[in-house]
């Protein structure tokens, strides 16, 4: 676990578990010979990725941005993604002498059982919130996508990490950007979902933006390297432009879901482009 502060919130990044995932899907349209330099790759063309949630202290509340990837679909969906020490996020709340009925805010960045996995989990053969005491905060038009899904996106939308704190009525719709506590708020990042939002904590001067999967991982930094998982790649595009120069301008600390080697890095425009140091 990595622990920032950034002003008067104690950040803690945590390793839920590692996943792989094809190169050529995870750089879209970047060709092989290009992304290879940038990431390691198995024998099977994939590429190692972690799968890290943001758990943040502000005074006296918890705050945990994204709850990790669960394996409730079963050992099929596991072998598909090998997915490897899932559910570590519980250990990390215990390492800080919490449990998941000390969490007062969950925010799903989106709704993809990479990031939304232990939204709820399985009790006694039935599904329950996990996190009972906690509000989850999520885009409208996210929720309307992960309720509406279409043959495109159904794979990443998995009912059980969503009907369950639906019907619980834990969930608060956000429409656009949010002041949700002081100094911590939620953007909207379109482009590989159009609900898709980010955190932004911002205290005493400091700033930090967890990304979500604008940017995957820091080998995704080139404007240019998007994921096929992106449903609208332009749109990715378009808000990387609209933010990297305020990102890079205003010295923000970036926090990526999926980076297995850099939990965090800051960005700035290079003679080659876009590049994190
Ligand atoms: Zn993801």
């Amino acid at each position: 676990m990595v622990r920032l502060t950034v002003g008067r919130f104690e950040v803690f990044l945590v390793e839920d578990g590692r996943f792989w995932l094809d190169g050529g899907a995870m750089f879209g349209i970047v060709p092989k010979a290009l992304w290879s330099k940038k990431t390691a790759f198995d024998e099977q063309n994939r590429i190692p990725l972690v799968i890290r949630p943001m758990l943040v202290r502000a005074g006296e509340r918890w705050v945990l941005v994204e709850t990790g990837v669960d394996t409730k679909p079963g050992e099929k969906h596991k072998t598909i993604y090998h997915i490897e020490e899932a559910g570590k996020l519980l250990l990390a709340l215990k390492e800080l002498g919490l449990g998941p009925e000390d969490v007062d805010l969950v925010i799903n960045t989106h709704l993809h059982f990479d990031h939304a996995g232990l939204n709820a989990v399985l009790e006694e053969g039935r599904l329950r919130p996990l996190f009972t005491k906690a509000r989850y905060l999520v885009q409208r038009q996210e929720f309307f996508e992960a309720t509406h899904p279409h043959e495109r996106n159904r794979g990443s939308y998995l009912p059980e990490n969503v009907e369950p704190v639906a019907e619980a009525g834990l969930f608060e719709f956000v429409e656009g950007e949010a002041e949700v506590l002081p100094g911590l708020k939620v953007l909207p990042l379109p482009g590989h979902t159009l609900g898709q939002q980010g955190v932004v904590l911002e205290s005493e001067g400091e700033r930090l933006v967890y990304t979500a999967d604008l940017l995957p991982t820091f080998a995704h930094v080139g404007l240019a390297y998007i994921m096929a998982y992106d449903l609208y790649p332009v749109t990715t595009l378009e808000t990387r432009k609209r933010l990297y120069p305020i990102w890079a301008e205003e010295d923000y600390l970036l926090v990526t879901p999926h980076d297995p080697a850099r939990p965090y890095a800051r960005i700035r425009k290079g003679e080659k482009g876009w590049e994190a140091y």
